[in-house]
C-alpha cells in the first residue's frame, strides 16, 4: 500500500518538474513515506531521516518531507519534528493532494530566507478523506499496478494500528476502480493487484449489491492477456462467492494470501481476529478442493500478549498441518493506542526471538520442500524484473518468483513458458522452453 502511495506521491512531484534520481546526494527533496505497523518500520525511517542531518549540511536548499502512517498518531508529528527539526514539511495519508501547495510554500519560504521557519504539519483525520481520483500516478511497477479498493480498517485486531491511522474502512467507487483497470490494460499493464487492508469486506459501506466478488470478476472481464491478483484477505470474510470466482476465472490468479497470525485458539480471541483455528482448517481445504493448484501464503505473530509455549506451539503445529507455500513472520511489537500494548503477560523480547527463528526456520524447510514439488514442470510466468545482466525474475499464476536466463530486455512484459530445473532454498530456478 506504501508503494502504491508513493507511486501518487511520485505523481505530484512529478507535475512539479521533480525527476527521481537514485543517488540521495544529488537530490534536492527527499520524501519519507512512513509506516507504523511495527516499530522496526519506524526505527528504520527514524535512522534515515537522521542521515539527512549531514545532506542538509551540505546542501541548505534540500527540501525533507514526512508522511505516511506514522504521522497519523497524535503528537507523533510534532515529537519527530523536536527530534529533527531540519525537516520542512510534514504531510498525513489524507493530505497528499496538498503536496504541490505546500511543497510551494515552503519553496517560497526559503526564497525569503525564511530558512529557519518551522516545519508546516498538515496531518488532518482519515475518517474525511475520500478517494483522491485526479491523483497524477507516476507507475514505477511496470508491467504489474497497483489499484487501491478500500481504504481503512474496521476490525481492530487488539494488536494493529491500521484502524486508528488509517481511519474506517471506505469502498471506493466501483465505476472509478474499473475505469482504472481498463485504463492501465490499455497502456499495456499485464498484472492488476486489487488493494485493500481487507479486500473481502469490499462494498459493505455502500449502499448497493456490489460484493468483492463481484467486482473481481468484472474487473478480470476485460479483452486482454493480463492478471489479477488482490491482498490481503481476512479468513472471517472470505466468501464461497469469491472461492468460487477464482477458481472459474482464468485471469485470476490462484493464490491467496490468508493471514492466520497465530495458532491458538486462545490468542486469536486475544486479537479479536474473530474466527478459531477451525474454521481457518476448514476454509483452506474447501480453497484447495475447488482451485486446483492454489498457492496459500500466510502472516503470522509470534509473542503476542498472553503467547504460552503450549499457544506458540500450536502455531508450530498448524504451520505444519496447513503447509504454506510462504509467510510474512512478525515479532509482536506493542503499538501505543492499542489494545494489546495495554494487555497483561507481555513476551519477554528474549522468548520472542527464539520463537520467531524456530518459526522461521520450520517455515523456510516447509517452503523448500514445496518448491520441489515445482521441479520439471512449466509453468506460463509473467516477466517483470531483470534482476542483474542476464538473469531475470516472474510469477507463476499461482505467485510463485522464478528466475531464469535470458537475453533481451524486451522479454519484460511478456507471458513465457518456464521449465523448472533446480531450487535454491524456497526459491525457483528454470529455463524458457
Ligand atoms: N490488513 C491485513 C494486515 C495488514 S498489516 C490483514 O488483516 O491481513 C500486515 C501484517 O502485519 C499483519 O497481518 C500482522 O501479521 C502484522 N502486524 C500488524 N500489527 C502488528 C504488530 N503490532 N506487531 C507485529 N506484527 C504486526
Ligand atoms: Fe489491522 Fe486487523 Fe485491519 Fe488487518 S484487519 S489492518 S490486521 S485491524
Amino acid at each position: 500500500m506504501n508503494i502504491s502511495d508513493s507511486e501518487t506521491i511520485a505523481g505530484y512531484l512529478a507535475t512539479m518538474n521533480y525527476e527521481r534520481t537514485n543517488i540521495v546526494e544529488e537530490a534536492d527533496f527527499i520524501f519519507f513515506h512512513t509506516c507504523c505497523v511495527r516499530d522496526s518500520a519506524e526505527n528504520k525511517i527514524i535512522g534515515r531521516i537522521g542521515e539527512t542531518i549531514r545532506l542538509k549540511e551540505k546542501n541548505k536548499d534540500l527540501i525533507i518531507v514526512v508522511s505516511g502512517c506514522m504521522m497519523q498518531q497524535p503528537g507523533a508529528a510534532e515529537l519527530l519534528l523536536n527530534k529533527f527539526p531540519h525537516i520542512d514539511l510534514m504531510i498525513g495519508t489524507s493530505n497528499l493532494n496538498s503536496i504541490q501547495y505546500l511543497v510551494e510554500q515552503v519553496i517560497i519560504n526559503k526564497l525569503n530566507n525564511l530558512k529557519y521557519q518551522k516545519a508546516q504539519i498538515k496531518c488532518f483525520n482519515e475518517s474525511n478523506s475520500n478517494f483522491d481520483e485526479d491523483a497524477p500516478i507516476l507507475r514505477s511497477s511496470w508491467p504489474n499496478s497497483w489499484v487501491s479498493i478500500t481504504k481503512g480498517c474496521n476490525n481492530f485486531c487488539t494488536y494493529c494500528i491500521v484502524p486508528y491511522v488509517r481511519g474506517p474502512e471506505i469502498s471506493r467507487h466501483p465505476e472509478n476502480i474499473l475505469n482504472e483497470v481498463h485504463n492501465l490494460l490499455k497502456n499495456n499493464y499485464k498484472e492488476i493487484t486489487l488493494l485493500g487492508q481487507n479486500v473481502n469486506s469490499y462494498g459493505n459501506d455502500l449502499k448497493s449489491e456490489w460484493t468483492f466478488a463481484k467486482l473481481i470478476e468484472i474487473a478480470s472481464n476485460f479483452e486482454y492477456n493480463y492478471r489479477v491478483r488482490f491482498m490481503t484477505s481476512h479468513p472471517k470474510d472470505l466468501s464461497q462467492e469469491l472461492i468460487e470466482t477464482i477458481a472459474i476465472n482464468k485471469r485470476i490468479s490462484k493464490h491467496i494470501h490468508l493471514p492466520i497470525q497465530a495458532g491458538s485458539d486462545k490468542v486469536l480471541n486475544l486479537m479479536n481476529r474473530k474466527y478459531s483455528v477451525e474454521k481457518y482448517i476448514k476454509l483452506i481445504n474447501n480453497i484447495r478442493n475447488l482451485i486446483p493448484g492454489v498457492s496459500i501464503t500466510t502472516d503470522i505473530m509470534v509473542g503476542f500478549p498472553g503467547e504460552t509455549e503450549e499457544d506458540f506451539l500450536e502455531t508450530m503445529n498448524i504451520v505444519k498441518q496447513v503447509q504454506f507455500h510462504n509467510a510474512y513472520m512478525f515479532i509482536y511489537s506493542p503499538r501505543k493506542g492499542t489494545p494489546a500494548a495495554k494487555m497483561p503477560n507481555q513476551i519477554s523480547s528474549l522468548e520472542k526471538k527464539d520463537r520467531i527463528s524456530r518459526l522461521i526456520k520450520l517455515q523456510n524447510k516447509i517452503s523448500c520442500e514445496i518448491s520441489k514439488e515445482y521441479l520439471n514442470s512449466t509453468y506460463e510466468v509473467l516477466v517483470d524484473n531483470i534482476i542483474s545482466d542476464d538473469i531475470y525474475c516472474g510469477r507463476t499464476d499461482n505467485g510463485r518468483l522464478v528466475k531464469f536466463k535470458a537475453q533481451d530486455s524486451n522479454i519484460i512484459g511478456s507471458f513465457v513458458n518456464i521449465k523448472i530445473k533446480y531450487n535454491k532454498g524456497s526459491s525457483l530456478w528454470g529455463e524458457i522452453i
